[in-house]
């Protein structure tokens, strides 16, 4: 009860609609001017570098910016721009009017407190990476956490209030603003553990945590948020909290995978440090077939080498099926050698080679390689040189600044489509494989279709898939061997800069329709699948169902003990049909 009190004093259902600029209820000068103060200055009047190109396409200024939203630092790193610069029909980024760039949960109390008092929309943004657009909103107050990126890490770690209920572990705790690349720098190659994270570098921390999240390797040590020890968050009412399995279990269940910006902004996570293990190493593989037959047989092959062989902790990332008949492997591997792993995979190369008729396998030097797991993400010169990673380009920018180069073309993309389903285990199965197989093909006349079987837990370890089921994700994700994803988008592009449109008529829309068209094949399949709220449709029709299936109820009640007023708005997030599409006014 202690935790409800301080909710009941604003849990009034005043609130029917928040106020926006030039409304005579907007915060005056000397009010900002007041929470300026109380926030030590970190109130920012927010521009986007983008209102230049508006005014002046052609301006060296517009071109100079147009090159330097490909680096996701450059993007990460300014407050009015996101990583994703819209999604065609869907949204567009647009500035806040005013940021508050905190540096403390100090700061993130006097925000929220700001922003209740002024029935005002707030958002917040970490890292950015949201392709939904939940962490820009125009005419509101956002809350930006990237100056909050302490991290530093535990040998003995037991959460607040859990002695004598929690065995001590290993532990890193991470502001909230803090992005993977530097948090494994920080604990994979300085102090040689393992923390479960993103597989893109620039994400951060807390929007992936909330999301589930899944990294490479998410098959041997689960979602993200399975390993989240605690957290510190801000609640609507402005107090800051702990949370975790003893205190506020409730919030603590929810922030694991029920979505960023919805109950509360948090400040500090601790997420769990596994043991390292020896090696990492990846492996690529790209096979054209030699025609749509060919291909079909192709499918099948992998479809059945997949389900004996690789779904099992060993094996992640990223199986592609193109329109044009070639399957590519781009996958990753752990607790494996080199060895070990071309031994996995030469029954299914030999009867590649066996087919010589049917296949042609594309010469690559570097098909299975290995290293160690301690330089993984490092930036070594080699890897530099050899093109395996890439560095902020900006003069004097840290070198702790890596991204793989295989994320960069979505550094100020405009997106186009983008769906995902996860697809169970039993489609693996004898009876089922051919009718898989069938509709994997069918998809793959529409559109390229990817199976990222680092994102579905079968075949991952029983504990990783407890630490899951204990989370707000849908279980759906539990027996799910991959999430397919269909996707496309666009080159940096801005509404209203000539020479810079995105590319709605032409492509946008044939593009989304295309892979509305591949999916429905997979939904002949898997009727009802559920989806990754953080890697999903924009326009989900039954979101709620695809994103927490029967966890949202539970989901619900959480926000409205912590968020009664609905303070926290994103698009398709907790309790969000109880709002307009942007936020601003309360329907019922
Ligand atoms: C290029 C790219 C690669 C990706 N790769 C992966 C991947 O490998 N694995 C994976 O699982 N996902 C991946 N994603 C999806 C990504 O994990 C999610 O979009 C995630 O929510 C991004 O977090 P962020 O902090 O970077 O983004 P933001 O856009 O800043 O935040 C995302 C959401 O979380 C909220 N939020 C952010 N910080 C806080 C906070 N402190 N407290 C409360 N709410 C907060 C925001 O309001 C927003 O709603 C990728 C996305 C992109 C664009």
């Amino acid at each position: 009860m202690s935790v409800l009190a301080p909710m009941r004093a604003f849990a009034v259902d005043s609130i029917r609609s928040r106020v926006r600029p030039g409304d005579p209820a907007w915060p005056s000068e000397a009010r900002w001017k007041q929470l300026d103060q109380d926030v030590g200055g970190a109130l920012v009047k927010v521009h986007s570098p983008l209102d230049e190109c508006l005014h002046s396409p052609s301006g060296a200024e517009c071109t100079q910016l147009f090159k330097a939203v490909k680096n996701p630092y450059f993007l990460g790193e300014e407050v009015g721009l996101t990583q994703t610069l819209g999604w065609v029909d869907a949204w567009t980024s647009r500035p806040s009017i005013y940021a508050v760039a905190a540096r403390t949960a100090n700061d993130v109390v006097a925000a929220v407190n700001f922003a209740r008092q002024n029935n005002l929309r707030l958002v917040v943004k970490g890292g950015g990476h949201s392709y939904q657009g939940t962490s820009n909103a125009p005419d509101s107050l956002l809350v930006w956490t990237r100056k909050m990126n302490d991290i530093s890490l535990h040998e003995s770690f037991v959460a607040e209030g859990c002695n004598g209920h929690a065995t001590a572990t290993r532990a890193v705790t991470v502001g909230a603003g803090a992005i993977w690349a530097h948090v494994y720098a920080a604990v994979t190659t300085q102090a040689g553990g393992y923390v479960q994270g993103g597989g893109c570098m620039t994400v951060g921390v807390a929007g992936l945590v909330q999301s589930g999240g899944f990294g490479s390797f998410s098959k041997a040590y689960g979602i993200a948020a399975g390993s989240l020890l605690q957290a510190e968050v801000v609640t609507a009412d402005g107090v800051v909290r702990i949370a975790n399995a003893c205190t506020n279990p409730d919030l603590f269940w929810g922030l694991k995978g029920g979505g960023g910006g919805s109950l509360g902004i948090i400040t500090r996570l601790t997420l769990r440090v596994h043991v390292l293990p020896d090696s990492f190493g990846a492996v690529n593989i790209t096979i054209r077939a030699v025609s749509a037959p060919a291909f079909r047989r192709l499918i099948g092959m992998i479809v059945e080498f997949y389900g004996q062989s690789l779904m099992n902790p060993h094996w992640g990332e990223q199986i592609r099926l193109h329109t044009d008949n070639v399957l590519q492997i781009q996958m990753v591997f752990q607790g494996l050698d080199r060895s070990q792993a071309q031994a996995v995979w030469q029954p299914f190369l030999d009867s590649i080679d066996g087919a010589q008729q049917d296949f042609k396998m594309e010469f690559s030097p570097l098909k299975i390689v290995a290293t160690s797991a301690r330089t993984f993400w490092a930036p070594s010169m080699l890897k530099k040189v050899l093109g395996f990673i890439s560095t902020d380009d900006r003069p004097g920018a840290p070198e702790g600044n890596v991204f793989w180069p295989g994320d960069q073309g979505q550094a100020g993309q405009v997106l186009h489509g983008y769906q995902s389903a996860w697809l169970p285990a039993a489609l693996l199965r004898n009876e089922q494989q051919q009718a898989f197989g069938d509709a994997l093909f069918a998809a793959t006349r529409h559109w390229d279709v990817s199976l990222h079987v680092n994102k579905g837990l079968a075949g991952a370890p029983a504990a990783a898939v407890a630490a899951a089921k204990d989370t707000a994700m849908n279980p759906a994700v539990l027996d799910a061997f991959a999430l397919v994803i269909c996707g496309a988008e666009g080159p940096p592009a801005y509404p209203g800069v000539a020479g810079h449109e995105p590319d709605a008529a032409v492509s946008g829309r044939r593009e989304a329709q295309a892979i509305g068209l591949a999916m429905d094949e997979l939904r002949k399949v898997v009727p009802n699948a559920g989806s990754y709220v953080s890697e999903s449709n924009f326009f989900e029709a039954n979101w709620q169902q695809s994103f927490w299936g029967p966890n949202y109820s539970r989901l619900l009640s959480v926000k409205a003990q912590y968020d009664p007023d609905g303070l926290f708005f994103v698009h398709h997030g907790v309790g969000s049909e109880r709002w307009s599409a942007d936020g601003f006014a309360k329907l019922a």
